[in-house]
């Protein structure tokens, strides 16, 4: 892909602002006052606007973009696949979506017989909960406080036919607090006491709520959104442990924490994550595995769950079900991180730059309350005094993010926190350049 960054026009940057302040109503926000950034285009790991200024990706967009942006290989099979069958229904088979499943399949490992496909992430999520319950004829379902799985689940409760009875979504929802050192809700010292204590928590909901009733436990490998918090060890095999002792269904959102994002291909196969190599029940997937560059996501099932649907019906559909745009996306993104070894360099720029890096910043800059993360998939906690931990207030992330931008980053923040979450394509120039950025910007922030 050539980079066009030569040929902007102002012009189009000021018709692109108006155009979204006079007719696009944005996400989770207030309308009134927002000043939405204009991306004119982008290349790897750096994107650009319409006067020529460029931004390394420290967000990769809402941390999908893992391959980088505008890679070749992928705009090239979306453009095969739309010259040649750009949708067909669900119903009908197709080579893309097949190769995509395989594919996929092949990362997750023999435990995993079928794949199911969504639109995004949200969606991925209600019918993995559905598959549960439907194989459990269980109702509840426990995840934890501090966890993001989407944004939906009142269209089909809307929906008047007989798809609304087995799908009555917004019921039966419980929650726990998962493991969380730095900001312990179990007066835990070390990550042992976090993962036993945290452990003992859900085990002590999970009777109390009625083992017999408890379809699924969904946890995101990693969360992500809530602070990349890397799960203690032995935890994920003590939620194993407890899913199979009471006959609950384990799933694990890698939405934003698979394709490559640790320096795994799942977060659950990262020997940090999940040391002891427990295997989930059901993953789900969207973001990475495709980069967003068509909206994709999904389902992996195992053999024992989706052998449940041989002869029951499944009752769930959409009809952009595997997208044949989307599926040869899926196809080119999955064997050009494969060829490219783009999985192995996150690892590698986690461990080489990114973690070392972030760490002397810390040092550096007493805001820095917590530096946690791996691979490209890091988040600094950023606090008033090291002693309390106490958050530091929007104003001051609202200001980081001003100082990020002026120096050329574009950041990722959420609460009190910046996380550096750069595509997987990342160079150690680029990650070195970026960890320079957020040096300066602290800098700034605290001299202010
Ligand atoms: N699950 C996790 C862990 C996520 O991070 C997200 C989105 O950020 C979602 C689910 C929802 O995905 P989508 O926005 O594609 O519906």
């Amino acid at each position: 892909m050539t980079d066009n960054a030569a040929d902007l026009d102002p012009a189009l940057g000021k018709l692109t602002y108006d155009l979204d302040r006079a007719h696009v109503f944005h996400s989770w926000s207030a309308q009134g006052a927002l000043a939405p950034f204009v991306v004119a285009g982008g290349h790897g790991s750096e994107v650009w606007d319409y006067d020529g200024a460029r931004y390394l990706d420290f967000s990769s967009q809402l941390v999908n973009m893992n391959i980088g942006h505008t890679h070749p290989k992928v705009v090239a099979a979306i453009q095969k696949q739309a010259a040649e069958l750009p949708m067909v229904a669900p119903a009908h088979a197709n080579l893309a979506r097949g190769e995509a499943a395989a594919r996929i399949l092949a990362k997750a490992g023999p435990e995993f017989g079928r794949v199911f496909f969504t639109n995004g992430g949200a969606d991925a999520n209600e019918n993995a909960i559905r598959m549960a319950r439907l194989t459990t004829g269980r109702d509840k379902v426990l995840s934890t406080y501090r966890s993001y799985h989407g944004n939906t689940g009142a269209a089909v409760v809307a929906t008047g036919d007989w798809r609304r009875v087995p799908n009555e979504y917004a019921r039966g929802h419980v929650h726990f607090f998962g493991p969380f050192l730095y900001r312990t809700e179990f007066w835990a010292t070390t990550p042992e006491e976090e993962s036993a204590r945290a452990l003992h928590h859900l085990e002590r909901v999970i009777v109390s709520e009625g083992a017999a009733s408890i379809a699924a436990i969904l946890l995101e490998g990693v969360p992500g959104t809530a602070g990349v918090m890397i799960p203690p060890p032995g935890y994920l095999s003590g939620v194993r442990a407890l899913c199979d002792k009471h006959g609950i269904v384990l799933i694990l959102d890698e939405v934003m924490s698979g394709f490559g994002r640790t320096g795994s291909w799942f977060s659950w196969q990262h020997p940090l994550v999940n040391p002891d190599g427990v295997v989930p029940d059901l993953i789900t997937f969207a973001k990475g595995v495709n980069s967003g560059y068509v909206p994709a996501g999904g389902v992996i099932i195992s053999e024992s769950i989706s052998g449940a649907f041989d002869d029951q019906v499944f009752p769930g559909g959409l009809t952009y079900s595997g997208h044949p745009l989307a599926m040869a996306s899926i196809v080119a993104a999955i064997d050009a991180m494969e060829e490219e070894g783009i999985v192995e360099n996150a690892a590698a720029i986690g461990e080489d730059v990114l973690g070392p890096g972030l760490h002397a910043l810390a040092a550096k800059h007493p805001i820095i309350g917590e530096v946690r993360g791996v691979g490209v998939f890091w988040a600094l906690d950023l606090v008033q005094d090291r002693e309390t931990r106490e958050p530091v207030p929007g104003a001051t992330i609202a200001a980081l993010k001003g100082e990020l931008m002026s120096r050329g980053l574009l950041p990722f923040v959420a609460d009190n926190r910046l996380h550096v979450v750069p595509p997987c394509v990342i160079t150690p120039e680029e990650a070195r350049r970026g960890l320079a950025i957020i040096d300066e910007a602290l800098t700034a922030l605290t001299a202010g």
